[in-house]
């Protein structure tokens, strides 16, 4: 957006607007009223009013320079509505953790089992057969039992990326799982693995393919066709796993999503 007004050569801003020392985000009342999932964030270096969508909070944030009334914001962020409701629509629906809620775990669907109880000191999460059975104090088990996946991806994971770095005489020197946001996996030239602890839930081709995608840069640090040709050899069904990682990947992210951001995006 180029010829913005400048309403005002003093670095306040005009009423209605936060203060532009810090890059705060704020949430007036005129701006969710156009949309509940809209963000106002004033930023110095913006050169121009901007909408950035945040998948992980399933917010959208308008990010607007200084000097800019409130009215030319309001009207910007109103012709924009479709595409904001358009880009929160399109991310997957959250699967918080509730008693009941099902997973697919590495292939297979399992159920939560939640037993609050307030008098308890700790929390205590087991997994049996298909079924994972959480008692605990805590009125949101969120972070505990991504904490529990996390481990258990590990768990999962270092046999089948030792299997295929085997199969190339190679060595991984350490394996890691994060909750990456962007990548689902990476190695480095040390030999060092990282995956995203939430390929747990993605169907076993497509998880078996990341880890050969990663085993193979122990090779090739390149995705050249010999790069594509070693990943293809070491994935158990390559095209359908990448199919589904380029169309499906995105809907990892949403679970363990809190009941929090569900309702601020509705
Ligand atoms: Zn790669």
């Amino acid at each position: 957006m180029k010829n913005l007004p400048l309403l005002s050569r003093k670095t306040t801003n005009p009423p209605g607007l936060p203060d532009l020392r810090d890059k705060v985000e704020t949430t007036p009342d005129w701006l969710v009223a156009i949309h509940p999932a809209l963000r106002l964030v004033m930023n110095k270096r913006a050169r121009r009013v901007a909408l950035r969508l945040d998948p992980d909070r399933r917010i959208v944030r308008l990010v607007a320079p200084p000097r800019i009334s409130q009215k030319t914001l309001q009207n910007f962020a109103l012709s924009h509505h479709g595409w904001v409701a358009e880009k929160l629509s399109a991310l997957p629906v959250p699967v918080p953790y509730h008693d009941r809620t099902q997973l697919p775990l590495c292939g297979r669907d399992i159920t939560l089992h939640i037993n609050l109880d307030k008098t308890l000191k700790r929390t205590n999460i087991s997994l049996k057969n298909n079924d994972i059975f959480i008692s605990t104090y805590m009125d949101d088990v969120t972070g505990r039992l991504n904490r529990f996946f996390k481990r258990y991806a590990l768990e999962h994971f270092t046999p089948l990326a030792q299997d295929k770095a085997t199969r190339i005489s190679r060595a991984i020197t350490g394996l890691q799982v994060k909750d990456t946001k962007t990548r689902w996996g990476s190695c480095g030239h040390d030999g060092r693995i990282c995956l995203s602890w939430r390929l747990i839930f993605a169907p076993p081709a497509a998880m078996d393919y990341v880890i050969a995608h990663e085993v193979a840069h122990l090779v090739h640090m390149d995705h050249s066709p010999y790069f594509w040709a070693l990943c293809a050899d070491l994935s158990d069904d390559f095209s359908t796993g990448k199919k589904w990682m380029k169309h499906h990947g995105h809907s990892l992210l949403a679970y363990g999503c809190s009941d929090d951001f569900s309702t601020r995006a509705a």
